[in-house]
């Protein structure tokens, strides 16, 4: 389980995260919509401990992401995160990219890391890319080696930052296709994504972000069919 309490994050003078509470229990997909610079990559960010808060807390199964006693690595693992793009080690096969992480970060010998990748790279559909190099591959399957990249740590939790929108639109349906897979099989998720109507479809909740403020926050049907507040509704005209 993810809890997020009274989060305040600044950057300098800039509050961008302005006391947000979010839980998102296991099993669970949650996507974040909002306009740019509401603050749904920096939450991400917060999650990972990647970016320091100024207030508030995050908890992670219970562990405290910004106590100074958190081993970070370890809860990092956890945490798989997939971004708009990844620069893949261009030296490095398809296989032996998703392989680094095991090898390195776990201590994973070459076998268990190599049939963790394989299956990983199976699962996104790319059973057949294992020794290419990752300049040969669509941006499509790029992002789904991301993927299985961060899949190939086991992690309770994955994050995805807007991981299609760096693509030609043709390829956005084979990398959502993937994310609704892990969905489909339990994984839980933030999405931080402009794809309503993929939000719509996957999600158990939908949270609006408004200037650093989960402004609206319910169902799918409630948030993105019905939305209660106009900003929400506005949002929504605007992307469609
Ligand atoms: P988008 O939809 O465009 O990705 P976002 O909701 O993800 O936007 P953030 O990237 O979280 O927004 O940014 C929130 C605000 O924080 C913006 O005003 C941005 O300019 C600012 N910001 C983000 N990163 C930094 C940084 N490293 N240093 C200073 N300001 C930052
Ligand atoms: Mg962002």
């Amino acid at each position: 389980m993810i809890e997020i309490k009274e989060l305040h994050k600044s950057y300098g003078n800039l509050e961008v995260v302005k006391g947000v509470d979010l839980t998102v229990n296991k099993g669970e997909v949650l996507s974040i919509i909002g306009g740019s610079g509401s603050g749904k990559s920096t939450l991400l960010m917060c999650i990972n401990g990647l970016e320091p808060i100024q207030k508030g807390r995050i908890l992670v199964d219970g562990v405290e992401v910004h106590d100074r006693r958190t081993d970070l690595n370890k809860l990092r693992c956890k945490i798989g995160i997939v971004f708009q793009q990844w620069n893949a080690f261009p030296h490095l096969t398809v296989l032996e990219n998703v392989m680094l992480a095991p090898r390195k970060v776990l201590g994973k010998s070459k076998q268990e890391a190599e049939e963790m990748a394989v299956r990983q790279l199976t699962h996104v559909g790319l059973a057949n890319k294992l020794s290419v190099y990752p300049s040969r591959l669509s941006g499509g399957q790029q992002q789904r080696m991301a993927i299985a990249r961060a899949l190939a740590m086991s992690p309770d939790y994955m994050l995805f930052d807007e991981a299609t929108s760096a693509l030609d639109p043709q390829l956005v349906g084979e990398v959502l296709d993937t994310m609704r897979l892990l969905a489909e099989e339990g994984m839980t998720m933030i999405l931080v994504t402009h794809e309503i109507r993929f939000a719509r479809d996957v999600s158990d909740r939908v949270a609006f972000f408004h200037y650093g403020r989960v402004h609206e926050i319910g169902t799918p049907d409630q948030v993105i069919g019905q939305p209660q507040r106009p900003e929400t509704a506005e949002f929504l005209k605007s992307v469609r």
